[in-house]
């Protein structure tokens, strides 16, 4: 009987430990909703980011449901209403990236890029409400060359190993820009452990980000600056002593250094990778093995109606 006593208590525990997911992702939606109404053009933004968390909802480990994180009904209604098709295709398609980027790029739509300091405070402001646990990034990265605005990347704002890894898996290969991508899938799926998260045999898209393009991460509640971690060393040749290595795909240096490329050939052109192993055909085997792991790792979180499609905003 004390056995089952325990059970039932670490259960409830582990249940209440899962509720911030619900209130974060509420006090996310109505903050954008608001945001929405004054900033022309951000309604795509809105309509991706509520896929995403309903999306990341339905493969938690405690699942939650729309009305679960909009208890609301006229809420729930209006916003149903308004952005039909992602109720409507968020258990058969997938987000194309979490949602704290579509956060991210509200804050940069309202204050323009080139106000730096007015684009962390903003996101500060928004994280210092929130639970950290869940739907939040930890940091944001600035992306610069001389010629060019900032350009923003923020770490994957998902809980847990899954949901990272399909999160990972799909801004690869629906998303990020090709060069980004094609390093994030030279290690990515990892094939070792802690240690060593093995890079792939047969493909190398990993490249050197030229001197003159500042690549800086910071930590989004301090604002102090962070150096690159192992991986963004491995896959960007940004210099560091930093030995963690977090997942491949899962810092902010990736969503950043994707939004610049996607915006400034010049600066792609110039960081175009250099390997033997960088062809088209290994390139496209590396990606099929993302599928394969993606395919693998939604049935594990009994993800299973998945049709192969990614959300976008129409
Ligand atoms: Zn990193």
């Amino acid at each position: 009987m004390a056995a089952r006593a325990d059970d039932q208590k670490r259960k409830e525990e582990f249940l209440k430990s899962q509720a911030p997911f619900t209130t974060n992702a509420l006090k996310i939606i109505i903050q954008m909703v608001d945001w929405c109404n004054k900033t022309p053009g951000s309604k795509d933004l809105v309509d991706e980011m509520l896929h995403s968390i309903l999306f990341l909802g339905k493969i938690n480990p405690v699942s939650f449901s729309p009305k679960d994180i909009i208890p609301d009904p006229d809420m729930l209604n209006a916003l149903k209403e308004k952005y039909s098709r992602a109720f409507d295709c968020y258990l058969t398609h997938l987000p194309r990236r979490s949602p704290f980027s579509f956060v991210l790029d509200m804050i940069v739509l309202q204050k323009k890029p080139e106000n730096e300091n007015q684009i962390k405070t903003s996101l500060q402001s928004l994280v210092q409400t929130l639970d950290p646990q869940f739907l939040v990034s930890t940091t944001l990265c600035v992306s610069k060359s001389n010629r060019s605005v900032s350009r923003y990347g923020v770490s994957m704002s998902t809980t847990g190993p899954n949901a990272g890894q399909v999160v990972i898996a799909a801004s690869c290969l629906s998303f990020w820009d090709d060069y980004v991508a094609g390093a994030v899938m030279t290690y990515y799926p990892e094939r070792g452990h802690e240690k060593d998260k093995g890079k792939k045999e047969y493909f190398d898209g990993t490249f050197q980000l030229p001197k003159d393009v500042a690549c800086q991460a910071y930590n989004i509640q301090s604002e102090q600056p962070i150096d690159p971690c192992k991986s963004c060393g491995n896959m960007f040749g940004l210099s560091t002593d930093v030995k963690k290595e977090w997942p491949y795909g899962n810092c902010a240096e990736v969503e950043s250094l994707s939004n610049m490329f996607t915006n400034e050939e010049e600066v792609k052109n110039r960081s175009k990778p250099t390997s033997e192993k960088w062809t088209p055909e290994n390139r496209q085997k590396a990606s099929e093995s993302v599928l394969d792991k993606l395919n693998h790792v939604l049935k594990m979180v009994n993800f299973r109606t998945w049709k192969g499609g990614f959300y976008t905003a129409q």
